[in-house]
């Protein structure tokens, strides 16, 4: 589960802003999922329980944004939803589509006291 080592990082990220702005404790993390991200909402949950047990973020809560995912269709030319990494253009049928948003998971917001 890839998920485990995304939620790794995640307190990495966390720990790194707590030196940096001088907080202790976490209430709140929010994380933007892209659609396209290979991120499960669901699993993330589950390793974030457990990944921030006896740390700072100990029972802090979780929000998950999930972002669409867009891409550029390198045939017509045209900004597409994409739904999954894979697809194909509505418009013209091409399987050659550039994803341009959605492919990556960031943390967007930290509540602290
Ligand atoms: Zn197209």
């Amino acid at each position: 589960m890839h998920e485990m080592s995304l939620a790794e990082s995640v307190l990495q990220i966390i720990e790194e802003s707590a030196q940096a702005q001088n907080f202790q404790r976490v209430r709140t993390v929010v994380l933007e999922i892209g659609r396209l991200s290979s991120v499960e909402p669901d699993a993330m949950r589950f390793c974030f329980d457990s990944v921030m047990r006896d740390t700072l973020a100990d029972g802090a809560e979780l929000q998950i944004i999930e972002t669409p995912g867009t891409g550029r269709c390198l045939s017509c030319g045209t900004e597409v939803e994409m739904l999954e990494k894979y697809g194909l253009c509505p418009y013209c049928d091409s399987p050659h589509l550039q994803i341009t948003a959605g492919n990556l998971m960031r943390v967007k917001d930290l509540v602290v006291e």
